[in-house]
């Protein structure tokens, strides 16, 4: 039983048929490789309404692979957003790429898409155009510029980005288009799946996430080679291919194992109620916090016709301080977190790119005022009132 002092930043939503699946798996000698994560991929790529699901062991590592199927290399640039978790950003980075970040929109905290197609055409135009959206450190040519390769759009928070334009660039530039969906299971932008909109989609089920494995992540596609180069690259480049993969390059261990999988197959045949939850507690805060006029509530776009909520966030609107009622919070016993901070503040990224403070003004205002408070969909409402009652508090000394 949860005190109210005690109220978790967030919290796994697990039954009895959840600890049952896993006792089953470990009552068979089949702990990696096995029906399990085949039958997860199935019930997945039927939820995403995907062609393909191939199980991985993290959202980080299938979005590597992602980077990898849309050839990103050496210098290669991919558009992506700095308010993020850092995890979207340094797949890039893993195949050398460059992360070119784009600022997002205000209200959404999602890539702006108009933004997206300017550095597109720039970007593709190269010279002078090219070089105000390139990292300072690869402006000044410390590194070989390579080409434009990808879009990497974020739906942050659980709510989809506008990807429709963005679709359109991506069609006229050549671009492939990459969904980090790890936040944002369920999620549906214009009644299509989050997950169904690109090339390839990733979600992620590490304990705070809406569904759970444990560790653990899923890629879907459409395209059938793609998912063929995932599920050999998840295994050490292993498998039987046809002869245009022979040359293939270096794998990886990325596989799920049969606990995660079946874990993760219970709480997929639940996520309707899963999701359902989660919104309530989300509706809850929204009440409660309607009525304080230094807290702007989560904004949902019309383009959003579900709402996966993985995290709620407020903003602390100045001349209120975020950090001062994180603190004050604290103080009390409620957690809560800047979230996000933005990656091209990142100290790494600083030093690798040359960002500065003032390159991207809408991502550091809003990684200033974001506050995530504490949320799961087993969060009772007695704890959303004290939480509430506490930030009522905080802001009102
Ligand atoms: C959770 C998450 C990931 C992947 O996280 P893993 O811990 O590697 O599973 C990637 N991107 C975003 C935006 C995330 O929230």
């Amino acid at each position: 039983m949860l005190t109210l002092s005690s109220i978790p930043m967030s919290s796994p939503d697990l039954t009895d048929a959840e600890i049952a699946a896993v006792n089953q798996v470990l009552q068979t000698p089949v702990l990696s490789i096995g029906p399990q994560i085949t039958a997860f991929e199935q019930e997945l790529a039927s939820r995403a309404g995907t062609r393909h699901a191939v199980g991985v062991n993290s959202g980080t590592s299938g979005l590597h692979l992602c980077v990898i199927a849309a050839g990103v290399g050496d210098g290669d640039l991919v558009l992506t957003p700095s308010f993020s978790f850092i995890a979207s950003a340094n797949c890039i980075l893993y195949e050398r790429g460059v992360p070119v970040f784009i600022d997002v929109d205000p209200a959404t905290g999602n890539i702006n898409p108009a933004l997206v197609a300017e550095a597109a055409d720039d970007l593709s135009r190269g010279g002078k155009a090219a070089e105000r959206w390139l990292p300072r450190a690869v402006r000044d040519g410390g590194r070989p510029v390579g080409q434009l390769k990808a879009l990497l759009p974020v739906h942050a928070f659980g709510q989809p980005a506008d990807v429709d334009p963005m679709l359109s660039v991506a069609r006229s530039h050549g671009l492939a288009v990459i969904e980090d969906a790890c936040e944002a299971i369920g999620a549906t932008y214009k009644g299509r799946n989050a997950g169904s909109l690109g090339d390839a989609a990733v979600f992620a089920f590490y304990p705070n996430k809406q569904v759970t494995t444990g560790e653990g992540g899923m890629i879907v596609t459409n395209h059938d080679a793609w998912a063929d180069i995932f599920r050999s690259l998840r295994n050490q480049g292993r498998d039987v291919f046809d002869a245009w993969l022979n040359h293939t390059r270096l794998g990886y261990n990325y596989r799920m194992d049969e606990l995660s999988a079946a874990l993760g197959l219970a709480q997929i045949k639940r996520l309707d109620e899963l999701l359902a939850k989660r919104a309530q507690v989300a509706q809850w805060y929204d009440e409660r916090l309607a009525d304080i006029e230094l807290v702007e509530r989560p904004f949902i776009a019309a383009t959003t016709t579900r709402m996966s909520w993985f995290v709620y966030v407020v903003r602390i609107k100045p001349p209120a301080s975020r950090d001062e009622v994180l603190a004050r919070l604290a103080d009390v016993g409620v957690p809560s977190r800047p979230y996000f901070t933005p990656i091209h503040l990142q100290p790494f990224y600083q030093r690798q790119f040359g960002y500065q403070r003032g390159d991207l003004p809408v991502t550091e205002y809003l990684g200033d005022v974001s506050l995530a408070l504490p949320f799961s969909g087993v969060m009772r409402e007695e704890q959303v009132d004290y939480v509430c009652a506490q930030l009522r508090h905080s802001l009102e000394r």
